[in-house]
């Protein structure tokens, strides 16, 4: 999609700091870190958010967490724990308009709210 950022991320014409990569999905870290840890993990195909997702969808969304399991496991911080994040919408205050998981790791983390 033209005028997202994330597309335009994942076509390289927007800098990052690559973590991963595979034919469907990329992981970058957030440019504006809120823990030591703070990797963005975001599906290539340009999708809104989770309310956007159909079911052809759940498979990547399945391989997702498995990219998200995985790089816990070689970054060093599946023992110690995280968190994963995904703001959809309004009242979360999704501000990029393509799905991505918030992956937060290195430190105790903030406030609970569920
Ligand atoms: P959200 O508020 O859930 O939509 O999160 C959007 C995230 O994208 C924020 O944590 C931003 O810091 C992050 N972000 C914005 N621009 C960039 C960029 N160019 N590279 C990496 N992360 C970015
Ligand atoms: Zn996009």
């Amino acid at each position: 999609m033209e005028d997202c950022l994330f597309c335009k991320i994942v076509k390289g014409e927007i800098p990052s700091q690559i973590v991963y990569e595979d034919d469907e999905i990329l992981a970058f870290n957030d440019i504006s870190p809120q823990a030591p840890v703070h990797i963005l993990v975001v599906p290539k195909k340009h999708i809104i958010s989770l309310a956007h997702i159909t079911k052809e969808d759940e498979t990547l969304i399945g391989k997702i967490y498995g990219v998200i399991n995985k790089l816990s496991d070689e970054k060093g911080f599946k023992q110690d724990g995280y968190r994963v994040i995904t703001n959809c919408g309004e009242n979360a205050g999704q501000t990029v308009k393509h799905l991505h998981f918030h992956v937060l790791a290195g430190k105790k983390l903030g406030e609970k709210i569920v």
